[in-house]
């Protein structure tokens, strides 16, 4: 009796409403690598051959919306959750240009095709893998998806160098694994990774600050960050944070993070990327406001606001956050003034940014170095 992998329920009525519509519909992507490796997803991606146009029709527009002009797909809302269903994909006869405001050049991949055809056209053997949840299938077209995720390497379909130009993204995402995972690279998908790793100045900001999101909501993000120095990726992808790596301040980063981390695996805390971005900066903020001019954290000036929403730009810089996510980040920081004076937390208990606050302060004080005045 083949093993049965635990997905959410509403995961499995998607996948068999496209199926019984005549869809042939996969789960795809992170949910089935971490299955296979006995983790619980944190999201789903689905893959079917019904267009974006046919899922929306199925499902209704209330339920899905049809992003993306360099690759069209289609978002299902299950509450706050987002569900990405992607069309099968094969290679594209010809590069057609999206027109982009910018310089960049960015090309359609919007060519569909089948499930075999899908497979190739992903990125590396590990994300290839497709999970029938309704026949209980799994199906490794690359042939080498489950070798490679029981041996615990990235390696890249087809011809690296030449994929890694096709989308430098790529460079990112395999780093990713490894910090994620501890994986390591394939011997001949590395060089390649390190020969284009340049290339990544092409890429458009809108799709690094996504990669960017989503690998600080991962709890590996500490690790992941740590590969990303140590293969010189980080002065590309964050040039601040690459050029302070051997300052104590970003060293208490890591640490900071790191315990972070273990309170969200722990279940402790939820996972909030506006409480990432308030860890991060945290020291930052710290050094510079002891030095500045006299103008102290813990002492409410009317600049301060600004001064942290600085740092914290600048930090992350070139990559923008949403405004209210940024403005979350601060208040957190700033909150931790009242914290300390509201010893009862009577008044402070009522702010909006309360609780992402006291996380906050509670992983100062584990640390002992911040020390709180
Ligand atoms: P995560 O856990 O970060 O979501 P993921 O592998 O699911 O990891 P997604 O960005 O959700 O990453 O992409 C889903 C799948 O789509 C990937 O597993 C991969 O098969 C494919 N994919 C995503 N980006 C690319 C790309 N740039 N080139 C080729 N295939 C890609
Ligand atoms: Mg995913």
């Amino acid at each position: 009796m083949p093993i049965r992998y635990k997905i959410a329920p509403h995961v499995v009525e998607i996948i068999e409403s496209l199926q019984k519509a005549g869809y042939e519909t996969y789960l795809v992507g992170g949910a089935v690598r971490d299955l296979l490796l006995g983790l619980e997803p944190k999201d789903y991606d689905l893959s079917t051959s019904a267009t974006p146009e046919q899922i929306k029709h199925l499902f209704g527009r209330r339920k899905v919306m049809i992003i993306g002009k360099r690759f069209r797909l289609a978002h299902y809302y299950h509450g706050h959750e987002i569900i990405e269903i992607s069309t099968f994909r094969r290679k594209p006869d010809k590069l057609v240009p999206v027109v982009t405001p910018g310089k960049k050049l960015v090309f359609h991949d919007n060519s569909f095709g089948n499930s075999y055809e899908d497979a190739f056209r992903r990125d590396f053997t590990i994300n290839a893998i497709f999970y029938d949840p309704v026949k209980n299938q799994i199906i490794d077209h690359c042939g080498q998806g489950m070798s490679d995720l029981e041996c615990g390497v990235v390696r890249m379909i087809g011809d690296p160098a030449e994929r890694f130009t096709e989308d430098p993204v790529r460079i990112l995402r395999a780093l990713k694994l490894v910090g994620q995972y501890g994986f390591r690279i394939s011997l001949e998908t590395e060089k390649a990774l390190i020969e284009k790793m340049p290339l990544i100045a092409t890429c458009p900001h809108s799709r690094l600050s996504l990669e960017l999101e989503k690998l600080l909501k991962k709890t590996s993000c500490d690790k992941t960050l740590k590969i990303l120095y140590e293969y010189n990726f980080l002065s590309y992808f964050l040039p601040r944070v690459h050029f302070n790596w051997n300052k104590p301040e970003c060293q208490e980063m890591l640490k900071l993070l790191e315990l972070r981390n273990a309170r969200v695996d722990n279940g402790i805390y939820r996972n909030s990327l506006s409480l990432v971005v308030a860890v991060m900066a945290f020291p930052f903020v710290y050094s510079s406001m002891d030095r500045t001019d006299g103008a102290q954290l813990w002492d409410y000036h009317p600049r301060i606001e600004k001064d942290i929403r600085h740092i914290i730009l600048n930090l992350f810089h070139p990559h923008s956050f949403p405004k209210q996510l940024v403005f979350s980040s601060v208040s957190a920081i700033m909150l931790q003034t009242s914290l300390l004076r509201d010893s009862s937390h009577k008044r402070t208990a009522r702010h909006p940014r309360y609780q992402h606050a006291l996380e906050l302060q509670e992983i100062l004080k584990l640390t002992g170095k911040i020390k709180l005045p």
